[in-house]
């Protein structure tokens, strides 16, 4: 009666999976990025990208 479990993958340490950069998830993409964190870092530098100058509030008006 020695029946083995099988090992997960994981506690093995076997092909560690890349992380995504922007969520710091593990993440199965090709790129190593979720398509949806990649579309929102891009959302967020172009954000930052177009941002307007921050006018201080008019003093004394
Ligand atoms: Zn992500």
């Amino acid at each position: 009666m020695s029946h083995k479990k099988p090992i997960p993958p994981v506690a093995a340490g076997a092909a560690p999976r890349p992380r995504c950069p922007v969520c710091g998830m593990a993440t199965y993409s090709r790129s190593g990025t979720h398509p949806q964190c990649m579309q929102t870092s891009h959302d967020r530098l172009l954000r930052q990208a177009n941002k307007p100058p921050v006018v201080p509030p008019a003093a004394g008006v």
